[in-house]
């Protein structure tokens, strides 16, 4: 706590009256520590993959490059680099749109059965590559919900990608989505190797993950679910998360169909 005193009279003998202000600078302070938290954060995250890449280019400048089968492993590596640090940049502005609230203004009725099915699309080539047995089902007749239409795809996006990035081979993965009293309800849930429980408060932070060489491995930036929950939040709706460890996780979020204004 700050505290202000200021004198209120101009002869310094004759007290009229102290006037105090009282401002709480914790919750400041807080955010401050929170944002350089951040930003030491995404300097690290930037920086391996740099680092890794530079590396990578010397070995090759410094003799590697006439050893073809050298050339094109370290060629790979460094086009691996280049992806995720481009990822982790689309994932940054994203992030920073929608904490700036950029896209509020744009808010039209989303289909929903449309965007998922655009979303099958997209996961498509992943899944068979897994061959994750991936099911979908969308009540037919749901209404449409208010909002920013790309936003509402990312969150899809981001939570089924997860959850068949975080499935083993052979696994399931399951998106429903259907009405109940006036609510819009989305669930994605999967077979995968599931969340420890200590580690469900903290999984829609900034750059947390479980398990950083594994999130690493897959090409994860730490970052989906703190755009998901910036963008389910920007839709007034609510988040929760159910896992076990090695059998699977259940995402589901709700979204209120009342009160809601194209
Ligand atoms: P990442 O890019 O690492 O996937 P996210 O913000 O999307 O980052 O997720 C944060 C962390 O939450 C992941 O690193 C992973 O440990 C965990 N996680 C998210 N979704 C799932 C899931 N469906 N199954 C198991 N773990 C998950």
């Amino acid at each position: 706590i700050y505290t202000n005193f200021i004198r209120l009279d101009r002869d310094p003998n004759r007290i009229i009256g102290i006037m105090a202000l009282i401002q709480d600078v914790t919750e400041m302070r807080k955010l401050e520590n929170m944002r350089s938290e951040f930003v030491a954060n995404v300097s690290h995250e930037l920086k391996t993959p740099l680092t890794s890449i530079a590396g990578f280019i010397e070995t090759l400048k410094s003799g590697a490059i006439d050893n073809e089968k050298v050339r094109k492993r370290f060629l790979d590596i460094i086009e691996i680099e280049t992806e995720r640090l481009g990822r982790l940049i689309d994932d940054l502005l994203s992030l920073s749109a929608i904490e700036n609230n950029k896209f509020s203004l744009t808010r039209e009725e989303i289909n929903v059965n449309e965007v998922i099915t655009e979303i099958n699309d997209m996961v498509e080539g992943l899944v068979t590559q897994k061959h994750i047995h991936y099911h979908v089902e969308v009540e037919a007749s749901l209404p449409p919900i208010v909002g920013n239409r790309d936003w509402f795809k990312q969150m899809m996006l981001n939570l089924i990608d997860n959850a068949i990035k975080y499935t083993p081979e052979g696994g399931t993965v399951k998106v429903l989505a259907y009405k109940k009293y006036d609510n819009l309800f989305l669930v994605v849930k999967d077979t995968g190797i599931g969340i420890p429980k200590q580690d469900i408060p903290r999984l829609f932070e900034r750059f947390y993950r479980v398990d950083k060489a594994r999130s690493r491995k897959i090409g994860g930036t730490g970052l989906g679910l703190a755009i998901v929950k910036h963008i389910v939040l920007s839709l007034n709706g609510e988040i929760r998360v159910s896992s076990e460890l090695n059998k699977g996780s259940e995402f589901t979020v709700r979204i209120p169909l009342l009160g809601q204004r194209s």
